[in-house]
This record gives C-alpha cells, structure tokens and sequence, in this order.
C-alpha cells in the first residue's frame, strides 16, 4: 500500500539545516575542498522519516554522480549522525520544486510522497556556471549573447532565444544566466523545462487553479524556459505560454527559451510565436570543433579532480565527436577508474572506455545508412556510391555522410572510403555542412529526424 508522506509528520527546517550542516561536515573532511565545492556544497535535505532521507541535487547529473558514488559515504554518515539508519535517497530540484501540483507524487520504491513546496526558483548551481563553460567558435555567439543577459536583464536581447543539438550546453548556459540574475542581480528568476510548464498547465486544468498558475509564472522577473520544442504536441499549454509571453514581455522582464532547433522548425508551432521569438535575439550553437572539445575534455578533467594529459584529452575529442554529455560521462568513468585502480590514465584505458561507451549504442551498419537515405531521396545505392557531381546526388551522400557520421562507429576513412571513395575532409566538410544547412533548413531537419529515427528504431 503506498504511504503517504504527511507534512505534518515532517521534521522542521532548523532540523534538517542542523542536521544537513552535520552530515556536509563529515564528507567535507573525506573528499577534496574542490570535490565538496562541486558536488556537495549545493545539497539540500528535503524531508526525513523514520525510513529514509531525501536530498535534494541541483541537477540530475550530480544526483547521478552522488547515487552511483557516494550512497555508501551518505548511508555511514547520515547513521553517524542520526544514530539509526536510513535509505539515502537523491531527487533533483527539477524534480520536486514548482508549484505542488505540477508533481502531485513521486514514486520511489513503491512508496508514493507527496508535498508541497514553497520554492520554485533553483538554486546557485555551481556547476552549470559561466566559468566552466568552455567558449570557442560554435558558441561564442550564445554564450556572449547569454553573459549580455545575465548582465542586463530584460535589455540587451529579449527574449534570448538559443538552439542547438542535445548535449552542445544549452541547458548549462540557461542556469549560468539563473545563477547570476539570482545571486548578482537578486532577482526572482524561474528556470523550468517546457515538459514542466505543459505538466503544471495539464494538472491545472484538473484543479482549475488558474489563478495561482497565473499569477506563479506572471509575476517572475525573468523567465527561463528549456526544450521548447516540447511544445509541438501540447497546443493548449502553447496558448498558455503565448499570454506569459506577452505579459512578461510587455513588462520587459527577461526571456530565455532554448531549443534543439530554431523556431520555423518547429513543427506546428505558430506564426506568432515563431514571430515573438525572432523579437529578440536567435542564435544557434554548432557541433564543436576538435579544439573546443579538447578545452572542454581539459576543464572538465579538472572539476573532476582527475589528471589528464593533453594528448590523452585529445585522444578522448578525437574519439566523441557529437555531444559533450558523453565527453563528460567517459571523464567520469575515467575519475571512478583512476580512484578505484589508483593508476595513471593511459591512452588504451581512454580507448576501452570510449569503445564501452560506443557499444551501449545501437550498432548501425554504414550499409542501412547508405540504402534509407538513397529510398528517401529515390536514387539507387550505386547512385549515391557513385562520384557524380549531380546535385540531386550529392546532396543525399552529404547526408548519408552526415547520419554515418553520428550513427555508426566507422572512421572519417571508412566512411569515405564507402560513400563515393572520398577522403576524410571531404566527410568532414559534409558532416559540418548539413549541421549547419539542417538549423536553417526546416525540410531538411525533418528529414534528418525521420531517417535518423527510422535507423534507431
Ligand atoms: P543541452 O541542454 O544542449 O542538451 P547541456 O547543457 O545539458 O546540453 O550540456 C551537456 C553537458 O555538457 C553538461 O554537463 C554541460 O556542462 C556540458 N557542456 C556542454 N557544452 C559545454 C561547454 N562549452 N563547456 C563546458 N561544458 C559544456
Ligand atoms: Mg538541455
């Protein structure tokens, strides 16, 4: 039977400080001063019962982290503490803040809370922070256009809108501005996905509490919104949002909406709130260049507490090329390996991790690539194979270039060395071409997305 978490029953917030205060000051003397500043220095305790602790990480890559690494350290402290044990649980801020009835209950070992919560805003997430962004030519524009917004809100461009391909820093850029209009400017910022404001529209349509839901999102000084291309099937919410727009804008609070595409391919989304977000500013962030990703792979190695060295950051630039979320979780695979086997981090060990990371995907054949992409564009394999310069035929081997690109495990080499006997630069040029032409082009970007799909399934 699912119990019920009762407010009532729950201990007060000078409890759980005083005890949250006791459990940071024993991690704090097993893990290096950087460690804590990183992963521990935001926590917060949600609730406590007889059975379990809840805490509270800023986001779910440091829950993540804390579960898979740290439960133990958690368990033995919260018993050192509390004298008795309890089942350490990790929940994001995402996850339980909002208004209560955009999360009425959350499951967790078949035990079903729920809560209200006084606090939407997230809190300073050290992280996602400017500093640890690394800049280079595919996001300078955001990035520059972000630090102008964070430091003159409502001013420099509103609304900001960012888009880009999942893992390219969208997300750490939007709480890099939150972090500062919160902290610098002191402002009553609100950051929440799309997936969030269409969850909390449904949930009011059941308690019809407009007013509250109104007054929650209208009354922000600045209003962060992530994934708006969530919105595509949820036009009602979209309605919503249109009146949030205009009245927050119309009272130049800050706007800034993030996507994985720009706003005219956005299938179904309307004329004129395609138009109010080409009010301000557009940018796009592109794939990185090799640079850029051995710059992160070195800051990120450094937050991580883990020694690397240069080559060895190119070896791993080199190796994940597409999103930097999968740059990040092998330099955590390579923090745990370093911390368990107490050995250097060697270029076979970057190899295996990177080819175990390879393998969680699904394995596509360069062959499936080459035959979807010739049936889309109607043109036999031998077509597409060939090294005629006919623009109907090549423009769909940049394409096929492209998808092998991301979706199979073969080399610059191999790839060209498939589609028409190119070489490396030619793939590379391809690959970057059809990134860029796909932001702008709407007909293309749905093309890639249905092949792509279609590959995966
Ligand atoms: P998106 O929202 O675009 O899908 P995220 O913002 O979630 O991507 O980024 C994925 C991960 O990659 C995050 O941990 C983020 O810190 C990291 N990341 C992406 N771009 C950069 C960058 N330029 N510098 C440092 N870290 C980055
Ligand atoms: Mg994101």
């Amino acid at each position: 039977m699912p119990e019920t978490y009762k407010k009532k029953n729950a201990v007060s917030d000078t409890e759980k400080d005083f005890i949250l205060k006791g459990v940071l000051a024993v991690i704090k003397k097993v893990v290096s001063a950087q460690q804590y500043d990183i992963w521990f220095s935001c926590l917060k305790i949600f609730s406590i019962s007889n059975n379990s602790i809840i805490f509270v990480a800023p986001n779910s890559f440091i829950r993540e982290w804390l579960h898979n690494h740290y439960n133990d350290l958690f368990s033995s402290t919260v018993y050192k503490i509390l004298n008795s044990s309890r089942e350490v649980i990790f929940y994001t801020e995402d996850e339980i803040s909002g208004p209560s009835s955009a999360i009425p209950l959350i499951k967790k070992n078949n035990k079903v809370l729920s809560f209200k919560d006084e606090n939407y805003t997230v809190p300073i997430n050290k992280y996602y922070s400017f500093e640890n962004f690394v800049v280079g030519p595919c996001n300078r524009l955001a990035h520059a256009a972000a630090v102008a917004v964070s430091e003159s809100p409502g001013n420099a461009y509103n609304p900001l809108f960012i888009y880009g391909a999942p893992g390219l820093g969208k997300t750490h850029l939007l709480h890099a501005i939150n972090n500062v209009l919160m902290a610098k400017h002191k402002m009553k910022a609100m950051y929440l996905s799309c997936e969030r404001f269409v969850n909390h529209y449904i949930s009011t349509i059941r308690s019809n509490s407009w007013d509250s839901f109104r007054e929650l999102y209208r009354n922000v000084d600045a209003l962060l919104i992530d994934d708006i291309q969530l919105f595509e099937n949820s036009q009602e919410s979209r309605e919503e949002f249109f009146h949030t727009f205009n009245t927050l804008y119309n009272a130049k609070k800050q706007i800034v909406i993030t996507s994985d595409c720009p706003p005219q391919s956005i299938v179904s989304l309307e004329e004129r709130l395609i138009s109010r977000f080409k009010w301000g500013l557009l940018c796009g962030i592109d794939n990185t260049t090799i640079e850029t990703r051995i710059a992160i792979a070195e800051k990120k190695a450094l937050l991580w507490g883990i020694n690397l060295s240069h080559e060895a950051a190119s070896c791993l630039a080199e190796n994940i090329s597409s999103n930097i979320r999968e740059l990040e979780g092998a330099i955590a695979r390579l923090s745990s390996e370093e911390k368990i086997t107490k050995n250097n981090i060697t270029i076979d060990l970057i190899k295996k991790i990177v080819r175990e990371l390879s393998g969680n995907r699904k394995h596509i054949n360069i062959e499936d690539v080459i035959e979807a992409v010739s049936k889309r564009f109607n043109i036999s394999v031998s077509q597409l194979q060939s090294k005629s310069k006919t623009r109907s035929l090549t423009l769909p081997r940049q394409i096929a270039m492209h998808i092998s690109r991301k979706l199979t495990n073969m080399s610059l080499m191999e790839i060209g060395g498939y589609i028409g006997g190119r070489d490396h630069s030619t793939v590379i040029y391809a690959d970057e071409k059809i990134s860029k032409m796909s932001m702008k082009d709407k007909n293309l970007h749905l093309i890639l997305q249905k092949l792509e799909s279609e590959l995966l399934k």
